[in-house]
């Protein structure tokens, strides 16, 4: 592309869209697509790997928690604590696979919904149908949306709209709570 085309498609389908061929191919386009990744998740998981679904609801005892996590965890999942930034390994994970909550298990993302949103926590541009629930916090005095294990109820993170298209929305997740299964079944 020529440099006045590349100012051309700049300006007319904005910068995302100029870029969107030297980002990774499975880069969702039109909500279809995102559709798509949601329904075939499970293609991300590795053979042999037994997962909960939402409903088998777990319900534990604070003191339970306590002993089932590690403090870090504890912290994020049952105090609605953050990690600092760029703490968390999962930040550069790229390989296929998927992300359970370290607390129950349950999917939650793939790497197919994850990218870089360079704030330093793992983030997502969807996530699996029904993974999560969510509420509305007003810890930073402006209302923020948080969001919890639709299954054990552990706290993940806040989902905010400065996501990429199609779907413009930014799961910002601690990567503590999450346990990546890799789909080569090799951790
Ligand atoms: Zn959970």
């Amino acid at each position: 592309m020529t440099r006045r085309g590349l100012l051309r498609s700049l300006l007319a389908g904005g910068i995302w869209s100029a870029l969107k061929g030297h980002l990774s191919a499975a880069q969702p386009v039109s909500m279809k697509d995102v559709e798509a990744l949601q329904k075939n998740w499970k293609a991300l998981l590795a053979e042999g790997v037994k997962v909960p679904l939402a409903n088998e609801q777990l319900k534990l005892s604070k003191e339970e928690w306590r002993k089932r996590l590690e403090p870090n965890e504890f912290n994020v999942l049952r105090e609605e604590g953050t990690e600092r930034p760029g703490t968390s390994p999962l930040n550069n994970e790229k390989r296929p696979g998927i992300y359970t909550c370290v607390g129950c298990g349950l999917p939650l993302f793939t790497s197919e919904m994850k990218y870089e949103s360079g704030t330093g926590w793992p983030s997502f541009f969807a996530t699996i149908p029904g993974a999560f629930e969510t509420s509305t916090d007003f810890k930073l005095i402006l209302p923020r949306t948080e969001y919890h294990c639709a299954r054990c109820g552990g706290h993940h993170g806040h989902v905010f709209n400065d996501g990429p298209p199609p779907t413009g929305k930014r799961w910002c997740n601690n990567g503590v709570a999450l346990k990546f299964i890799p789909k080569s079944g090799k951790g």
